[in-house]
C-alpha cells in the first residue's frame, strides 16, 4: 500500500510510515488527518460577522465540502451559518419593524389631516 501522508509505497502491514512516521490505517487511528481544516469554513464564518449573506453563503457551501471531503472546520462552518442567520433574521426583523413604524406614521400624519 501507499502511505496516505508522503505518498511512499510501504508494507501493507506497517503500522508507521517509515518515511514521514505517520501513522497508517493498520493502526487503527483515523485515516483522515484531523489538522486540515476547511478554508472556506473560517472564511465564511469570519464573513457571518460582517457580511451576513456572504458569511451565509460560504458557511453552507464548506459544509457541503466537508461532508463531501471529510476535512476539519465543520464547527466553523456551522457557527456561520447560525451567526449569519441571526444576524440576517435581525435585519429582516428591524426591517419590518422600522417599515411598520413608518407606515404608522404616515397613516398617522394622513388621518390628523396635517398633509
Ligand atoms: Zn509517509
Amino acid at each position: 500500500m501507499f502511505c496516505s501522508n508522503c505518498g511512499h509505497e510501504i508494507d501493507d502491514r506497517a503500522v508507521i510510515c517509515p518515511h514521514c512516521g505517520v501513522a497508517t490505517k493498520n493502526s487503527g487511528m483515523p485515516v483522515t488527518p484531523e489538522s486540515k481544516t476547511n478554508t472556506l469554513a473560517i472564511v465564511g464564518f469570519v464573513l457571518s460577522f460582517f457580511v451576513s449573506v456572504a458569511g451565509l453563503a460560504c458557511s453552507i457551501i464548506a459544509r457541503k465540502q466537508i461532508r463531501e471531503t471529510g476535512e476539519g472546520g465543520s464547527g466553523f462552518a456551522l457557527a456561520g451559518i447560525i451567526i449569519s442567520s441571526i444576524s440576517i433574521g435581525l435585519t429582516v426583523l428591524i426591517g419590518i419593524i422600522y417599515g411598520s413604524l413608518i407606515g404608522l406614521m404616515i397613516g398617522g400624519i394622513a388621518q390628523s389631516g396635517v398633509v
